[in-house]
Formats: C-alpha cells, structure tokens, sequence
C-alpha cells in the first residue's frame, strides 16, 4: 500500500513539474518581448555622410540606430575642426559592421585607424536627447561639434602607441541644439573588426538609460542563475563523486557565466573593466569556444548510448585546439577563427538536437524535456550567430536561452534526484519488511536451535544409559560395569582394599524357557535382577554379564564377607516361585573370587568362572570359591 501511495505522488509531482516547468518557459516570453522587440532601436539611414531627423522618428519611443552612409576617413585622424568644410577627400560608410566588413565598396584592412563623421539635423532643438555609445574596435574618441564627449583606449596613428579599450557609454547631447556633428577617431591594432561594429543609437536620454539598466539586470539575474546553478551542480557532486555529470555541468555554468560577465553592456556596468580589452575579449572568446565541447561533453555523458564516441572526441581535440588558439594568441587575429568555429558550433548544436531526439525516441530519461530545453537555447544562439552577422536584426536572446535549457536541466536533474529518493524509500520499506522477517526467523531459529540442543542432551544421556545398561534388567551391562572394576582395581593397588566378583548363573534356565516361555523367562530375570539389587550395599554394582549370568562387584570387601553376601542372594532368588500366579521355581549357582597380588580382571573372572563351574558340577544351586 504504501509503495502504491508513493508511485502516485511521483506521477503527481512529475505531472506537477511538468505543468510548472512550462509556465516558467511562459513567463519568459516577456522578456523576449522586451528586450527583443519592444526595446530595438529603428534604424535610420544616413546619406551623404547626413541624416536629418524628423519628430515623428521618435514617435514609437524607441532609440534610432544611426546606420547608413557616414564620411570616413581612412588612415586619417580628423578633428572635427578639420573636417567642417574640409576638402580632404572622404569616402562612404557604414555606420554599423565594422570597417572591413564588405558592406562598402571599399575594403580596408582591419588593422589601422581613420575617422568617423556625421552630420545630424534635428526637426525640433534637441531636449534630453543622447547617444549610446556601442563598443567600437578597439580605441575611440568620440566629439560632439568640437567638444570630446567620450573615450576609450588610446587612439594613434602608429600601432606600437595604441591601446584597446572598452568604454562603451550614453552621452548626452546638450539641449537646444538643432544640428550637430558626430565624429568618432578610431584606432584599430588589437581586433579583426575595426571600427564600428554596432552602430551609434540616439533617443530620449531616460530611455537609453532605462535600457542599459534593464539589460545590467538581466545580464546580473543570468549570472546569479548561473552561479546558484554551478554551486547547486558542485554539491551534488561532491556528495556523489561517482557521477562525474553534475561536475560538467558546474563547468558548463561557470563558462556560460564567464560569457555573460563579458558581454558587452556589462563592460559598461563594470567600469572597472573597462581598458582590460585583452583579458575581457579572450575570456569571452574563451567561454564560447570552451563552451560548445563543455555542452556536448555534458549530453555525451548523460545520454551515453545515443552520442558516437568517435565524432565527439574529434570535436573536442579541435574544441582544445580553438580555446588554446584564443588563450595564446593576440586577440586581433581572432576574426578567422570565429568564423569556422561558428560553422563548427552550428553543427555541433543540429548533432546535438538529432542525438536528443534519438534519445527521445528510445526513452531514454529526461530526454524529452532536455530536447526542448537545448531547441530553445539553440534557436537563441543561431538567432545571436546570425544577428551578429547582420543576416537578421531580431535582437539577441541567447541569455535568456540559457536559463531555458538550466531550467530543462534542472528539471531533469531533479527528476532524476526525486526518482532516485522514491527508489530509495520503496528499498528502505522493504529492507525494513525483510530486516522484521528475518529478526522473526532468527528468534524462530533461535528457539529451534534450544529445542534441538535440549532433545540432544536427553538423546544422549538417553544413548548413554543405553550403552552402560542392559534394557530387560536395567542393571549395567558389561561396558556400564567396567569403570567400577577399574576403580576397585586402582584402589587395590593404591591401598591394598580388597574386592570380591560374584558370577551368579541361573540354574536350568533353558528349561524354564522351554516350559513356561521366553516371557516367563525375561520375568524371571527381571526379578532376580531386583532381588540381587535389593540384598547388595550401595557401593555394590550388579550388572547383567550375558543370558541369563550376573556379576556382582563387591568393593571393599573379602572372601568371606563375598560368600556370606552370595548365599544371602542365593537364597533370596530361591525362597520363593518367582511370577505369581504361574510361579516359577528357580534355583542359581554362584561363584565367587577374590582380587589377589597379579590379578587382571581376566584371570579374576576365569577364577570366578571356575569356582560357577564347580558349583554347576557339584549339583548346582550353591555357592561356590
Ligand atoms: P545350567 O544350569 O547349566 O546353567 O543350564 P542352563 O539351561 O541355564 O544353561 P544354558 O547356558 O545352556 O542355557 C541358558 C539359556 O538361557 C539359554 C537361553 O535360551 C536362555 N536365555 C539367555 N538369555 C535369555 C533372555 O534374555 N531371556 C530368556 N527368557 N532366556 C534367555
Ligand atoms: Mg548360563
Ligand atoms: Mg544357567
């Protein structure tokens, strides 16, 4: 019974999570919606190196993506004075996708420096406006008109000076101005990409702000779920060190951690960060690269079957190969890399997918939920792969993937914990059923085991009496008398007492057989038996020596004191007919020897034996020595 209440309240509980598992998934689609939809920026297009802008850009409240064509000045490091009215020569670019990225007509190389400028008019004066400031690769200077508004890393025109630095930021326009111009100094010595990768988003100052803040925020609810997850993971593993699954899966966290601490707008929030370009590219670069083989290794190892040792292995010498190309080479020739490792990181994620699948199919635990879990992680990071690309422009999700395929994790995890608890309280239920049955047994065994050890001792006092005495008479037999002649024998020869044997012989004994039966017969003896006990001292043992012959020993005791003692049996058997009412008359001869100087029993006896002989031949009942 109570392991039947317990399957139902783990059918409950798993329907219960199942149910709690998708509302939780639900909740998400806010955020989504938020971050993804609600919060992009509209692109406006820039012509001509100007853009004007209308009131009515604003009026969906969202921030406007400065793209289209700005001037740019290749090899050059304009100031802003230089450039108003100047008749340097400028090209076209895109104000997003980085210098060399192709988007233009030229290409440059992605090692160098030149100069941003754009002219923006405004509909109405500018009131609380701002511009957020992206990462730009990997040194900047930033003017509004004339003034430098913002700044990061070192900006030269000769490599050996420059330095990379984050410093991505939200300036302020001042307020009033109708017009204005945007120039951006970029040096690049340190990055695949230069220039600007993102491109520069202005709108309402709170807005921007707001937006930043409610990224930190999430970036922060991410790690904190992230960190929570690593140490959830590493208890488990250190009470279970066998399992080595919750221990990859710590390690998983922790990197999907190191990616989201280095993510862009927390570079911003970090200020502390900021200028560590190098340390904050590698580790990001480090926990994608590490990432990927980190996740396959965690499937591979739970779902053990479904995954081809041999593909994996191969995934992960090169997984190594990549992360060690990031840990020890300079970060600007990371580009190449990136691209063939997203090829890799894609196929890896559809092997993934198929093998859960499979895994799915053959019913394999968990491997349901952990399906749906990694389709949504993995539609989020191709959704970011191709957002960074520039093939979409539908936000980046992959964060919030992440916490969807812990919580499918986690939700596996437990399942299996609660499953490997109900398991154990089933075992204990009937551990303890078998540990009272087997207490019972043993108390049964135990009484068992008294009652035989006590039917033992009896059989063997029994055996014994049986083998000392004679069943008719219940006098001793030959073996039973032996230790008394000994013991006469001994104190013989210790102290000189003396001792007498009597043979005593029934007289015609066939004859009463003959006559009145074999029974008769056996009365016969059982009472001569009885009378010669009854006429004999304690110390004096009678045994039944064959047929129809006793012997009696008569310790400390002489020849004369052994005749007189015979007689008085002889005429105790003879007085009367034995066995009323039949009455047998019955007669016995004795014969009668003392212990002398080199007596062993067997020539006492044959003297005894010799003088029964006698009495036989003088004419039987009599006593003779
Ligand atoms: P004697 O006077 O010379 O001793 O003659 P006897 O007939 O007594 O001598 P014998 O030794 O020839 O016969 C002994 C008989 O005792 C033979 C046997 O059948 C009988 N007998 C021996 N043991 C038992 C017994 O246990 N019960 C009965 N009823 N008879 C027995
Ligand atoms: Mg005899
Ligand atoms: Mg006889």
């Amino acid at each position: 019974m109570a392991v039947l209440r317990k399957f139902h309240m783990a059918i409950w509980s798993k329907a219960l999570s199942i149910a709690l598992f998708f509302v939780t998934m639900l909740l998400f689609l806010p955020l989504i919606y938020h971050f993804g939809i609600a919060l992009q920026p509209a692109t406006k297009q820039a012509f001509d190196g100007q853009v004007t802008i209308q009131t009515s850009d604003f009026s969906q409240g969202k921030g406007l993506a400065l793209d289209g064509d700005w001037s740019f000045f290749w090899q050059q490091l304009l100031e802003p004075e230089q450039i108003s009215g100047t008749t340097k020569k400028s090209t076209l670019i895109k104000g997003s996708g980085g210098w060399q990225s192709g988007k233009h007509d030229l290409n440059y190389d992605a090692i160098g420096f030149a100069t941003y400028h754009l002219d923006v008019a405004l509909q109405q004066a500018a009131s609380n406006l701002a511009i957020r400031i992206p990462q730009i690769e990997s040194a900047y200077r930033l003017y509004i008109d004339t003034e430098l508004m913002a700044s990061g890393g070192l900006v030269t025109d000769y490599l050996s000076a420059g330095k990379p630095g984050y410093n991505t930021a939200i300036v302020r326009i001042p307020d009033g101005l109708k017009a204005f111009s945007i120039t951006i100094q970029v040096s690049n010595y340190h990055s695949s990409w230069g220039g600007l990768w993102e491109p520069i988003v202005l709108g309402d100052a709170d807005s921007l702000h707001t937006l930043q803040r409610d990224k930190v925020a999430l970036s922060l609810f991410i790690m904190g779920a992230l960190l929570i997850t690593a140490i959830h993971s590493l208890i488990q593993f250190f009470l279970r060190p066998t399992d080595n699954i919750p221990l990859v899966f710590a390690c998983l966290c922790l990197l999907l951690f190191l990616r989201e601490f280095t993510i862009e707008h927390m570079t911003f929030a970090l200020s502390a960060l900021s200028g560590g370009f190098v340390l904050i590219t590698k580790l990001n670069f480090f926990s994608f690269y590490a990432g990927i083989p980190t996740a396959l290794y965690f499937f591979h190892l739970s779902y053990y079957q479904e995954f081809h040792r041999k593909y994996c292995s191969f995934v992960y010498i090169l997984c190594v190969i990549f992360s060690a190309f990031v840990l020890f080479f300079p970060t600007r020739y990371f580009g190449i890399s990136l691209v063939m490792f997203e090829v890799i990181a894609v196929i890896v994620m559809f092997y993934i997918l198929q093998r859960m699948w499979v895994a799915m199919k053959n019913g394999q635990k968990g491997a349901g939920v952990m399906l749906i879990g990694s389709v949504i992680a993995f539609a989020f990071a191709v959704n970011d792969i191709l957002n960074v690309s520039g093939v979409i422009t539908t936000g980046r999700f992959f964060s919030l993937g992440i916490v969807g395929f812990i919580m499918s994790q986690s939700f596996v995890t437990n399942t299996r914990f609660n499953h490997l608890i109900s398991n154990n309280d089933i075992l204990t239920d009937k551990l303890k059923e078998r540990n009272a049955d087997l207490e019972l047994l043993g108390e049964l065994l135990e009484t068992k085991v008294e009652q035989r050890t006590r039917q033992l001792k009896l059989a063997n006092i029994e055996l014994k009496a049986l083998a000392n005495n004679d069943p008719l008479t219940n006098v001793f037999n030959r073996h039973g008398l032996q230790q008394f002649i000994q013991a006469a024998f001994e104190r013989y020869r210790r102290s000189q007492e003396l001792f007498c044997i009597v043979l005593i012989d029934f007289d015609h004994f066939k004859d009463i057989n003959d006559t009145y039966g074999h029974d008769v017969g056996d009365i016969v003896l059982l009472t001569g038996a009885d009378l010669i006990k009854a006429g004999i001292r304690e110390q004096d043992k009678l045994a039944r020596w064959g047929g129809e012959e006793f012997l009696v020993l008569l310790p400390n005791t002489d020849l004369q004191g052994a005749l007189a003692i015979s007689n008085k049996l002889k005429n105790a058997i003879c007085a009367k007919p034995i066995g009323q009412p039949i009455g047998v008359e019955v007669s016995v001869t004795g014969g009668v020897a003392l212990v002398n100087q080199d007596d062993t029993f067997d020539t006492l006896f044959k003297r005894a034996d010799d003088a029964l002989y006698q009495g036989k031949q003088n004419g039987r009942n009599q006593i003779c020595s």
